[in-house]
């Protein structure tokens, strides 16, 4: 018998499930299947990074990912993200490629900011 993907909602069989996993606040048990796992693993979570090579809490850094705040521009252009950067900054992620190119853009606006 197969088992839906909660994710693509794919169908595969249970013999692929590696894990149920249990969101934060949630209760609930989420199927997922290999390819939309092998995917979630390339995000990691947004405020861990701007926190850590940033030193910017994440309510603020997630400006920067949609720029819609006046004097807030918007560096997260052609980045991947995951989860919504305005309603809920605490469940945003980025790619784990993009992660360097966020935080250099970041960084070029500090220091231009600081030259004015
Ligand atoms: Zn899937």
């Amino acid at each position: 018998m197969k088992i839906k993907c909660d994710t693509c909602g794919g169908e595969f069989y249970p013999e692929e499930i590696i894990t149920f996993a249990v969101r934060a606040g949630e209760s609930k048990v989420e199927h997922i299947c290999l390819s939309c796992l092998s995917k979630e693993l390339n995000y990691v979570n947004f405020g861990d990074i701007t926190r850590k090579k940033l030193g910017i809490q994440c309510q603020y850094a997630s400006r920067y990912v949609h720029g819609k705040i006046e004097g807030w521009p918007y560096l997260g252009k052609d980045l991947r993200f995951k989860n919504d950067p305005i309603n809920d900054y605490h469940s945003l992620q980025i790619h784990k490629d993009d992660v360097e190119e966020f935080v250099r853009r970041v960084k070029g606006h500090c220091q231009e900011r600081e030259k004015l």
